[in-house]
């Protein structure tokens, strides 16, 4: 097969002639007749391809818009492929046996023939509409959602009626009679991107997982093959959603459905990039070809009730419903990425049970999970259960805080658009790169870190941006992406183009993005490095934060734009102010130290106890035990503070000339009062302090510090909590037996406490959560709480179960208000909403938890 597009008579005969040499897998039957008279046809590829209709399948179409040539010539290339590695690749030849390809190269073969021939850029099919004008747009011509409008003229005019053309009665047809189709992909180009079908409302849906994974893990494959990964874009509030689209058709029939929009052109060099998308398709499509049965009728049952069950500093503990059944076991799945794939890269473990614990997380991180039932002996696999999203609580000593771009402060600057560039500060979104129009565009995106105390010690920060359009982005593998913090000395007016090109850069934050890797409707985030945390911490003295992104400042000859659009959250063209950049950052503050001394010091031997701290052997070698404590309640308010490190300072009076081998420990020991020998030798011990000590290391003058290690520092906080005495005592050990032989320590022991001001309990919970209906949308409102240390509400949505903490979920509010809209939901649908309060580490509250129901009244 030549390297060159092919046309359609071209086409059909490379079908035919395969049918002709693989009989048993390939059969190409005609569909229907295009309005110019030409076949539509699919072909079907299946091992013993007459029982192909009885097999779960994957329907493909391509080439629906004329002018997308990427569709049809794909598909052949795959025919071709699958064909020659039927039975090379055990993969594809499992695939094939169990399940079955339906192709149609092309859906638009009269508009395909008229774009390669009279006009390229041809989209529509050639039908003449009743005023004379030519073609209907046949990605609108479905029945869902369909939109009749006047206008024939128009690129995307849909026709008198649904399935008033050839082209989609063909597939309809088709479709009908098929129900055995459970994933279908339709080819466009241009964009790289997956557009998954939607239902027309903005809420998740129970199989939209399901989809984002189908796309995440066919972008695993293309980052093999060409390092491209494609954005993957559902749903976003406001987006505007297409009417009478062949994707929500497929879906409204149980299909799971995409568009993939190939490539950054409509028609490309074909040696130069579409020979790399076809390469990178191939392996994808023969993935998505593997998942067709899982989705079928064979499949075992999606799990149900996928939730956290709990959650600490470093570890997650989630559970869900499966009846016990011996044949089934489940994968799960962890990424700090959303709408990432679900593969070995991402697997983390398996489950017999209904529940798992994961562990070594990292502190205040967000994740997210989901999970599949496996079928031991078909090894079928279930559909996703819905992400669940879960943000790792804080260590003690931490807090962090979500600081939103400032609208003012964030915009874009562009080299030929000086007096407009004042306008493009907050309400339009980031057009970072350059084109022939507006020269080259930098963003200056600005942060408000007023609310960090000026001691706060930065442990980590990520910088969220979220990509909406790469349309413009037209080059491949042309440029890169960066994000700098300025220099705040070095410029005056965000609002200047030459200011914020010349102003100077602190330094490069994390990884530059390459236009390989510009995904749109996928979070993008920066990881800031230990020193990039200390540049930003640098900034809380200015009370600010001014980052710059910055695309490629030239074009190669003949190319006209490499412009990345990234959202800002206001505006018309925004997606709404949770799409805002986002500086998420964790800190500590500088710790306080206290010193308290013993109230009690004394040695306790089997002759009684005496006063004075000792330990040792006596002259029979029992152990003499020494014995002090400490008043916790003498140390600030437990309330509002952490202790974050402690330890027992000691030093010892005596020497000795000779060796001995006795060493000491410090023991954290519960005992009512110390009475007898008999009590200290049956204590309850908690905890060893530290490590031991070694006599021969003591010196005379010197201090040992026996460090509390991370349980006895947590034993110890819970006895300050609870205003009680620590009780410590050192025994000697002496493996060779000494005797009469005694240590006495320095009464200046004291017990050296580092703690930092932290409120450790959140503010009480919200009450009366009520929902009414207002304006044709869902309203919440509640009572407030009255405490100073409120700092707002935090308002979050779940439509499958009740949200177990603030991040388990759509948020949809946070702030001082007490109530809020809730802009996209749907009044047909159930779900939840929980209302959390909380404070400035932040703490949050127990969640205040209310019930949408469809069928009631509000
Ligand atoms: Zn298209």
């Amino acid at each position: 097969m030549k390297n060159q597009y092919m046309s359609y008579q071209e086409s059909l005969d490379f079908l035919h002639a395969m049918e002709k040499q693989y009989p048993d897998l390939i059969e190409v039957i005609k569909i229907g007749t295009t309005y110019e008279g030409r076949e539509i046809v699919l072909a079907k590829l299946s091992k013993n391809v007459e029982t192909a209709d009885t097999k779960p399948a994957l329907l493909y179409t391509g080439s629906i818009h004329a002018r997308e040539w990427i569709g049809h010539e794909l598909a052949l290339k795959f025919i071709e492929y699958v064909a020659k590695n039927q039975t090379v690749d055990p993969e594809l030849e499992k695939s094939l046996t169990e399940s079955t390809l339906y192709m149609v190269p092309c859906l638009n073969p009269d508009g395909y023939e008229y774009s390669r021939k009279h006009f390229s850029f041809w989209r529509k099919n050639r039908r003449k509409n009743h005023d004379g004008t030519y073609g209907v747009d046949l990605n609108r011509n479905f029945s869902i959602g369909f939109v009749k409008q006047k206008d024939t003229s128009s690129n995307v005019y849909g026709g008198e009626e649904p399935f008033s053309e050839a082209e989609t009665r063909a597939i309809k047809h088709f479709v009908d009679a098929h129900d055995n189709i459970t994933i279908a992909l339709d080819y466009h180009s241009q964009g790289n991107v997956f557009f998954p079908a939607h239902k027309f409302m903005h809420e998740a849906e129970l199989d939209g997982t399901d989809m984002n994974v189908l796309a995440a893990n066919m972008n695993d494959e293309f980052a093999k093959v060409t390092g491209r990964k494609y954005g993957i874009h559902r749903g976003k509030p406001p987006a505007h959603l297409i009417s009478g689209s062949g994707r929500e058709y497929y879906y409204s029939k149980g299909i799971l459905a995409m568009v993939v929009e190939v490539g950054t052109k409509n028609i490309p060099d074909y040696m130069k990039s579409m020979s790399g998308s076809i390469h990178e398709n191939i392996p994808a499509l023969k993935k998505a070809f593997s998942e067709v049965v899982n989705y079928s009728s064979y499949a075992p049952r999606r799990v149900e009730a996928f939730t956290i069950d709990s959650r600490e500093a470093t570890s997650v503990i989630l559970e869900w419903k499966y009846e016990k059944r011996e044949d089934i076991f489940f994968e799960i799945y962890r990424s700090t990425k959303d709408k990432d794939a679900c593969n070995e890269r991402t697997k983390i473990g398996i489950a017999g049970e209904n529940h798992f614990i994961d562990n070594d997380l990292v502190s205040s991180t967000n994740y997210h999970y989901t999970i599949r039932a496996v079928n031991k002996h078909t090894g079928y696999k279930s559909p996703f259960a819905p992400v669940v999203k879960v943000r790792t609580k804080l260590e003690d000593d931490e807090f962090f805080k979500l600081i939103f771009a400032s609208k003012g402060g964030t915009g874009y600057v562009g080299q030929y658009t000086q007096e407009q560039n004042r306008l493009h500060f907050g309400l339009n979104s980031l057009f970072v790169g350059i084109n022939k129009s507006k020269g080259i565009c930098d963003a200056v995106i600005s942060f408000d870190l007023s609310t960090l105390p000026e001691n706060a010690i930065i442990k980590a920060t990520r910088f969220y941006l979220y990509p909406m359009n790469r349309v413009g982005a037209k080059i491949e593998k042309f440029g890169q992406w960066d994000l700098s913090l300025l220099k705040p000395e070095s410029f005056t007016e965000i609002t200047d183009f030459y200011e914020i090109e010349k102003a100077e850069s602190k330094g490069h934050i994390g990884q530059a993005i390459k236009s390989s890797q510009l995904t749109q409707g996928i979070w993008n985030f920066w990881d800031f490095s230990r020193h990039e945390c200390e540049l930003l911490q640098e900034e809380i003295a200015n009370q600010k934060a001014v980052f710059r992104i910055d695309g490629p400042k030239y074009l190669p000859d003949g190319e006209d734009s490499q412009m990345m659009q990234f959202d800002i959250g206001y505006g018309q063209f925004g997606g709404g102010i949770h799409y805002r950049p986002i500086l998420d950052i964790k800190y500590t503050v500088e710790s306080e130290k206290v010193k308290l001394h013993s109230q009690v010091l004394s040695t306790i031997s089997n002759k009684g106890v005496e006063e004075g701290l000792k330990s040792g052997f006596d002259a029979n070698g029992d152990k003499i035990y020494g014995y002090l404590n400490f008043d916790l309640s003498l140390l600030p308010d437990p309330n509002q503070t952490m202790i974050t490190q402690c330890a027992l300072r000691i030093r010892n009076k005596n020497t000795f000339k000779n060796r001995s081998d006795i060493r000491f420990y410090v023991e954290l020991v519960e005992v009512d009062e110390v009475g007898t020998f008999e009590d200290i030798k049956n204590r309850e011990k908690i905890e060893y302090i530290g490590y031991e000590v070694a006599e021969s290391d003591l010196g005379g003058k010197e201090y040992q510090y026996f460090n509390f290690d991370t349980l006895s520092r947590q034993v110890l906080d819970e006895m300050h909590q609870e205003g009680r005495t620590l009780k410590l005592v050192i025994k000697p050990t002496s493996a060779l037996g000494a005797k009469k032989r005694i240590t006495t320590w320095h009464e200046d022991v004291a017990l050296v406490v580092k703690y930092i001001e932290k409120r450790r309990m959140p503010v009480a919970s919200v009450e009366d959560v009520k929902i009414t209906k207002e304006n044709k949308m869902i309203k919440l409102a509640w009572s407030s709480v009255e405490d100073e240390a409120l700092s707002g509400y935090y308002v979050v949505r779940n439509s499958f179960h009740p949200p177990k903490h603030f991040m388990d979920g759509v948020k949809l509010y946070g702030g001082k208000d007490t109530w809020t809209y809730d802009n996209f939901a749907s009044f047909d649908k159930e779900k939840y909403y929980a209302v959390f309060s909380y404070d400035d580490v932040p703490n949050f509250s127990k969640p205040a938890i209310v019930r949408y129901d469809p069928l009631e009244k509000y």
